[in-house]
């Protein structure tokens, strides 16, 4: 019913064709509005890293889950509203969508507060489109400084979801290169269509939803 075991064995032949090393590329099984089944089949084939893009959805799905999967692992790849800071600290290990002061203010605030520090990403706009969040590239260098020196968060990587109608692969590469500028290891970029590219330009983390569970229902 879920294909974890293809999508690891794509993994395993792209890091070998693009010379990579297996273990630096993690699989962000993306579980938003997926049916309970599908998850559960996921968790019973050993699967313990997932991406959800809304905090409520997140907590709904996951909240219950922790006592009995200790070593679950949740990435929040969706846009952050700062009223929801507390929930997703409480309940994420890592935040992917930085981007922009007010979420830097707001997260250091309440993991000070809940003495709980994430790792973070921030997502880049690499496609500078309107209606997409991320930073811009120019105003990049701005925030990681302030999220670094003022807000003291431990930024570790970069996001991006390039546009759909332009080559990935300018992105991913784009994306590198900043995240190189900035001496960051970590790079989530790649969903099912072109995570073996992402991987051929160094994706640490990538996104994958649909390929592994199937189509979400609700866009079928
Ligand atoms: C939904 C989503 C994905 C997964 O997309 P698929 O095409 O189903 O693999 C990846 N990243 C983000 C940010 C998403 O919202």
């Amino acid at each position: 019913m879920v294909h974890f075991k293809e999508i690891n064995d794509r993994i395993e032949k792209a890091a070998q064709e693009y010379e990579r090393d297996p273990k630096d590329i993690h699989l962000v099984a993306v579980s938003k509005k997926q049916p309970e089944t599908r998850i559960q089949a996921a968790l019973d084939y050993g699967h313990r890293l997932f991406g959800e893009n809304r905090v409520q959805e997140a907590i709904e799905r996951w909240e219950h889950r922790r006592a009995d999967y200790p070593d679950l692992k949740l990435h929040l790849i969706g846009p952050l509203q700062s009223n929801k800071s507390g929930e997703a600290v409480a309940l994420f290990d890592v935040i992917e969508t930085l981007d922009r002061e007010k979420i830097c203010e707001s997260l250091s605030e309440e993991m000070q507060k809940q003495d709980r520090h994430l790792p973070c990403f921030i997502q880049v706009n690499t496609g500078e489109e309107e209606q997409k969040s991320g930073v811009l590239p120019k105003d990049l260098d701005r925030l990681y400084k302030i999220a670094k020196e003022d807000c003291g968060l431990n930024i570790t990587g970069l996001m991006c979801i390039p546009p759909l109608n332009e080559p990935a692969g300018i992105h991913f590469g784009f994306l590198k290169k900043l995240a190189g500028e900035l001496g960051l290891p970590h790079l989530s970029m790649g969903m099912s269509n072109d995570f073996e590219t992402a991987i051929s330009f160094g994706a640490t983390h990538i996104r994958v939803g649909s390929a592994l569970f199937g189509q979400r229902p609700s866009e079928v």
